[in-house]
């Protein structure tokens, strides 16, 4: 076993505890979304909500409902 290590975060280059830490390297699951670059276009969405409810604009709807 290791000893705790800080690293810094990759976006915000905050020092944080790499062990213990669910969003390593990354200091918080906001920046990590952020680096990765899902949401850099102003659009993140809270932590919690499903992938599957976010709208995409060019869906097309095929299937005729009866
Ligand atoms: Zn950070």
């Amino acid at each position: 076993m290791k000893p705790s290590q800080k690293v810094p975060c990759p976006h915000c280059k905050k020092m944080t505890f790499f062990n213990d830490n669910p969003y390593r390297p990354f200091c918080s699951e906001r920046c990590k979304l952020i680096d990765l670059g899902q949401w850099a276009e102003g659009d993140y969405r809270i932590a919690g909500q499903p992938l599957s409810d976010i709208d995409l604009p060019d869906t097309e709807t095929l299937q005729e409902e009866e």
